[in-house]
């Protein structure tokens, strides 16, 4: 892999084996289109699909509102207090994402969209080569994400669904469920699974 940025300085929850898996599809389908990851945070996924983009000539469009998923917001599990901007009285994970990309040396391969999936998508026309969705966990914000990006990958492509848990009691089942509702659609094909990383490809 062609990463430029000790990886292990990124804020994330992306393994190791699921970021490989990630740089691998994106290089297997750069020809297809653009990719476009939802859910940045502090850009761990964004280096891992920005590289292999950037080794194509592709563009990563990297959609996240960076004001964290509800398991991010003070008093939750995964707050962060390094990214809570006491002006505002919100999160901010961008200021760290632009360190990330400009460490990296992405900036002219990432376009950051600072929006909702649900803005992002309204007008969006791009067919895309690979979509991976790691944002909000919450069913309504799964289902958003899925209904506004899983259209717009092209047949071939990829469609990635990060914290898949089949068992309940391992993880929360919005990924699982659009995962299901992704093989339910007949549109795409499940790929083996890796460890919690779901992957699809666009069959119909
Ligand atoms: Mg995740």
């Amino acid at each position: 892999m062609n990463i430029d940025i000790d990886i292990d300085s990124i804020k994330g929850f992306l393994a190791v084996d699921e970021g490989q898996a990630l740089h691998q599809y994106a290089l297997q389908t750069s020809a297809l289109g653009p990719c476009l990851e939802v859910g940045s945070y502090c850009g761990k996924s964004t280096v891992y699909l920005g590289a292999a983009c950037r080794q194509k000539n592709g563009t990563l469009f990297a959609l996240d509102h960076h004001r964290g998923s509800e398991e991010h917001q003070q008093g939750e599990e995964y707050h962060d207090p390094d990214l809570y901007d006491s002006q505002y009285q919100k999160m901010d994970s961008f200021p760290v994402f632009r360190d990330t990309l400009d460490r990296a040396g992405l900036e002219d391969t990432v376009v950051p969209l600072v929006a909702t999936s649900a803005v992002a998508a309204r007008h969006w026309a791009t067919p895309l080569g690979m979509v991976f969705i790691d944002g909000g966990h919450s069913m309504e914000a799964a289902l958003c994400d899925y209904r506004s990006w899983a259209s717009h990958v092209v047949l071939g492509g990829i469609l990635a669904i990060h914290d898949i848990f089949p068992n309940p009691a391992d993880g929360g089942q919005a990924p699982y469920e659009i995962w299901k509702l992704a093989v339910a659609s007949g549109l795409f094909e499940a790929l083996p699974t890796v460890n919690t990383l779901g992957l699809l490809r666009r069959i119909a």
